[in-house]
């Protein structure tokens, strides 16, 4: 088809899975949630079973559809090049309940891991697969509120201390003092259901009743671990996960600020709103609170073992008003603009733009109205102004030029 512009509105995809919150992402994109069902993810992009579709003189068209009629003019010869598709899917994500702990393996790994599995013949919809196609899956969240999250292992002296001082973990701590947090982690993971159970029932009983009495705080493991267990009528099978939750560190950020979980990091959202942004790849290795499939061996190879401090971004300036945060791959990049009535801003697409207003509301080449919750794409190569009534953010995911 010819496209005659080259900005155009963007409507994104809902994901209603379970974990979802029923409130935010229907008032940020104003519809009516009436059956209060799940809203989770809201997707931008051009992922091939859910792509975005672009208001088009013609009609709304699927991205995915434009960009494989000619990639060139939609994403550029060279991202179509290195990548052979948009390399990169926006989200906003409004996380109610714990995400599977999880791990992703790094583009290599991804690479063999999926030539491996389809040399052994093993359907790419199994329910046991781990590599659904050869990508790695970097993820860049930045938070829209308060948001919390599990982001690697914890420093040896706190995981030595959670041992020592909680009782049920006594009998672990010199297992960790001798071998080391792999052992450790393989241990839990590797343990039966019925000895897992027997070692945390008190443990997730006394968390239970310490978050009732009001004795805990989202920095404590516990409250996490007795949220888990809220609104259940009995305890039953106990997630080999909740050992995870006293290995990992918490890790609480304010709007603005960002994240990255690199392949190898072991993570889980826990509750909040956010940007993600990240690459086109469902390889997902779980360690739990999921009822999908576990490897444990496989996962076990591609955590990375060691502790680290989480490194919370809060972008740096590039232009006045817009924070890039550095995302330490290239596939994608994203940057933060707050403008107000008095601070525009003007720039030419590097890549294929994808750009969402998270709040206020915003005038794009004195053409394009948009409010919170609307998105817009922006070819490769096209100048644009952004101009906000009031105070105004927008997100904007790209391709980094190299
Ligand atoms: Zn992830």
């Amino acid at each position: 088809m010819n496209l005659t512009e080259n900005i155009y509105k963007l409507k994104g995809k809902i994901m209603h899975y379970a974990w979802g919150g029923d409130a935010f992402i229907p008032e940020f994109l104003g519809i009516d949630n009436p059956e209060h069902q799940p809203f989770a993810e809201y997707w931008m992009g051009a992922h091939p079973l859910a792509s975005s579709e672009l208001y088009t003189i013609e009609g709304q068209v699927s991205l995915y559809k434009l960009i494989k009629e000619d990639p060139s003019l939609m994403i550029s010869e060279s991202v179509f090049t290195r990548f052979g598709e948009l390399p990169y899917l926006l989200k906003v994500q409004d996380v109610k309940d714990i995400l599977s702990i999880q791990v992703h393996p790094s583009k290599t790994e991804a690479e063999k891991g999926f030539d491996r599995e389809e040399a052994a013949g093993i359907p790419i919809d199994a329910p046991y697969r781990n590599y659904k196609d050869r990508n790695h899956k970097p993820e860049m969240l930045v938070a829209l509120s308060d948001f919390w999250l599990l982001h690697g292992f914890r420093q040896k002296a706190a995981i030595e201390k959670v041992l020592e001082e909680t009782p049920e973990f006594t009998i672990l701590a010199p297992l960790f003092k001798r071998e080391g947090l792999q052992s450790l982690f393989q241990f839990v993971m590797e343990m039966e259901q019925p000895e897992v159970n027997a070692i945390l029932i008190n443990l997730v009983k006394r968390e239970i009743r310490k978050k009732n009495d009001g004795e805990l705080t989202k920095e404590m493991p516990g409250w996490w671990v007795a949220k888990l267990f809220e609104g259940k009528d009995e305890i039953g099978n106990i997630d080999r996960a909740v050992f995870s939750i006293y290995l990992f560190n918490i890790v609480n950020l304010d709007p603005g600020q960002g994240l990255f979980q690199g392949a190898g990091i072991p993570h889980a959202y826990m509750q909040g709103q956010c940007v993600e942004l990240m690459a086109n790849s469902d390889n997902v290795l779980r360690a739990g609170l999921t009822p999908k499939h576990i490897d444990v061996p496989e996962l076990i190879k591609h955590t990375h073992f060691e502790s680290i401090v989480p490194a919370v971004m809060t972008g740096e300036d590039v232009l006045p008003g817009e924070k890039i945060y550095s995302c330490p791959v290239p596939d994608f990049g994203i940057a933060k603009i707050d403008l107000t009535a008095e601070l525009g801003y003007s720039n030419t697409a590097v890549s294929l733009e994808i750009m969402v207003v998270t709040s206020g509301g915003a005038l794009v080449n004195n053409r394009l109205v948009l409010k919170r919750g609307e998105a817009f794409a922006v070819l490769p190569g096209a100048g644009y102004t952004i101009q906000a009534s009031g105070t105004c953010t927008l997100f904007k995911a790209f391709v980094p030029v190299v």
